[in-house]
């Protein structure tokens, strides 16, 4: 490609709301223009790096035996009401209806789709498994669209849905999938990390996320230094040192006046206690139903764990009224002594077998202390209901792991029959039994992919790409246009790279020099050759590598072995 007649501009300023260096260098590079927030034009730049990170994935799983397929975006309501996600989805599916007043939406995921076009086609269990996927837009109406193509509504993503026999091969697909990741974020050249993740709005039990480590990354990742352990701060496993035992705290639980004091800081700080005593409580409306949650003072409830760990798909807390009607008081004031068999009690582990506690007396104004564990009050399900954090012993091997920030690009579900059960996705065993398919799904954002790929890969002069996603993986400048000589020696190496199969670009702009240099390492073209007229009469031309800033001199007839050798140890086979 010829600079000249590029559709291309590089900017100096940056527009106000880029707040991370993806977003404002992909502004600046001129790969994309927002058109309205959290929607984007993909400028030839972008679309070239996003082809290759696409080019990539297609690689990877038809290795893999995965089939593509093109799916619709506009998705009638009613298989989603069949799976049951029309209700629980919430905001982020963007609703609407057609001439005709049926409704429709915008696929945010694919997984009603699909499971409808599989349960259309499977009769026999010999025509299982099947692995299919697609590269296509995605709509969700994200209540805060921001950084750039990071979190757009409109958005670029892999799907894919694995559909197995039974639960062992189901698993084994997973895994091989999770495989496949590796290989292709392997292949862009990110450093990531393979975290357990939760479920979320798509359901399952199995899930691991595939997160960019990066500064500005949304979401915390827990990571053990001695073990492979790693896991989103969401879902991170927390391991407690079992409580005191009870003979330790002997005294009889009583009521105490905590006037005004409703919050743990407030009351820790009235009686001198440390947060850890107490017994945090919450009154909680689970799928409508209520129950008191209680984690330890210092903790923080984990609402999507609830909600994973229940099976349920809602969680929102308690209004006032219903906290007066069950407990008999207001928030701040609320214990579990005296509401076991009232309501149902769900204990994080951090309170197991702890004695000595504080907690509300469900009464105004008023805390209980020294509560004990069994002999004061009952829960009727202990789990893991709070969320980890840095310095938590590891669940494998107990070391205090470590906190990381992460951008998460991909993640892989092993999903079960929740849809092929909800949805009647089933096939004959080899008995003529009617047995559902077991099913997996695997997302890749392919856009945040890229912007991760800056995030992760840039200077203060501009983007530092990995060479196997550039957009162009070398960019040939001859620096004096008014040079017969230059312009030649510029035009051969351009033809002999091209006739080489690399991706090149000239920048054959009437430009300085320094101009010239300036945008080609914004971009962050892997290699630059510059052809300066001096060196052309030394017999040589000038090249820079970008990440190492290394410069080194080639006679024209050399730079295309040099070339494909630089560019084969860059690229991750
Ligand atoms: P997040 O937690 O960041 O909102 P998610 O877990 O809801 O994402 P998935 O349903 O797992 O997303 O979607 C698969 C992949 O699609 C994600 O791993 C991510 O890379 C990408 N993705 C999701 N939402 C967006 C978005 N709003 N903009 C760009 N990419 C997105
Ligand atoms: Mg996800």
């Amino acid at each position: 490609m010829r600079l000249s007649r590029m559709f291309y501009r590089t900017m100096k300023e940056i527009p106000k709301e880029a707040s991370i260096p993806s977003h404002q260098l992909m502004f600046r590079a001129g790969m994309i223009q927002q058109v309205s927030s959290g929607i984007y034009n993909y400028l030839p730049l972008a679309l070239k790096s996003l082809r290759k990170i696409e080019t990539i994935i297609r690689e990877v799983l038809k290795k893999n035996d995965c089939e593509e397929v093109l799916l619709p975006v506009v998705q009638p309501a009613d298989l989603w009401k069949e799976s049951g996600r029309w209700e629980f989805y919430g905001d982020e599916l963007l609703r609407f209806t057609d001439r005709r007043n049926n409704e429709f939406c915008l696929g945010p995921t694919h997984e009603e789709v699909i499971t409808d076009m599989v349960r259309r086609n499977l009769k026999s269990y010999k025509q299982l498994p099947w692995n299919l996927f697609q590269i296509q837009t995605k709509f969700r109406d994200e209540i805060r669209p921001r950084f750039g193509l990071m979190r757009g509504r409109e958005f670029i993503m892999k799907d894919g849905y694995s559909f197995d026999r039974d639960s062992d091969t189901s698993r084994e697909t997973y895994y091989r999938m999770y495989r496949a990741y590796e290989e292709i974020f392997n292949r862009t050249g990110l450093q990531y990390k393979a975290v357990e993740a939760l479920t979320g709005n798509i359901g399952g039990s199995l899930s691991h996320e595939f997160q960019v480590l990066a500064d500005s990354g949304e979401d915390l990742i827990l990571s053990c230094p001695g073990c492979s352990y790693a896991a989103n701060i969401e879902k991170g496993r927390t391991v407690f040192a079992s409580g005191r035992p009870v003979e330790q705290v002997n005294e009889r639980s009583t009521d105490i006046h905590t006037p005004d004091a409703g919050s743990i800081e407030e009351v820790s700080e009235f009686l001198g206690r440390d947060p850890i005593d107490f017994i945090k409580t919450l009154l909680y409306k689970i799928d409508g139903e209520p129950a008191l949650v209680l984690v330890r003072g210092d903790r923080e409830v984990n609402e999507e764990k609830i909600l994973s760990v229940l099976q349920a798909n809602k969680i929102e807390l308690a209004d006032e009224e219903t906290v007066r009607i069950l407990c008999g008081t207001e928030t701040g004031y609320v214990g579990p002594v005296g509401l076991y068999g009232k309501v149902t009690i769900l204990a994080d582990r951090s309170i197991e077998g702890r004695s000595g506690m504080i907690c509300g007396a469900n009464r105004k104004d008023y805390h209980r202390i020294n509560v004990n564990w069994e002999r004061d009050y009952r829960v009727d399900r202990i789990d893991d209901f709070s969320f980890a954090r840095s310095g938590d012993p590891c669940p494998l091997c107990g070391m205090p792991m470590e906190e990381y920030r992460g951008i998460e690009v991909g993640q892989v579900f092993h999903l079960g029959t929740k849809y092929s059960d909800s949805m009647g996705c089933t096939y004959l065993d080899s008995e003529g039994k009617e047995q559902p398919a077991h099913m997996g799904c695997y997302g890749i954002g392919v856009g945040r992919t890229l912007a991760a790929a800056i995030e992760q890969n840039h200077d203060e002069s501009g983007i530092v790409w990995p060479a196997a996603i550039a957009p162009y993986e070398v960019i040939v400048m001859p620096l004096q246009m008014n040079s017969e000589e230059v312009l030649e020696a510029g035009e051969a190496i351009y033809r002999d790279l091209m006739e080489a199969g690399v991706d090149v670009l000239i920048d054959d702009r009437a430009e300085r020099a320094g101009f010239k240099f300036n945008d080609a390492d914004l971009i962050g073209y892997p290699l630059q050759i510059g052809i300066g007229k001096k060196s052309l009469e030394n017999g040589v031309v000038e090249l820079k590598i970008r990440k190492s800033g290394e410069k080194l001199e080639l006679s024209p007839s050399e730079v295309p072995a040099f070339v494909s050798e630089f560019l084969g140890r860059e690229k991750v086979k």
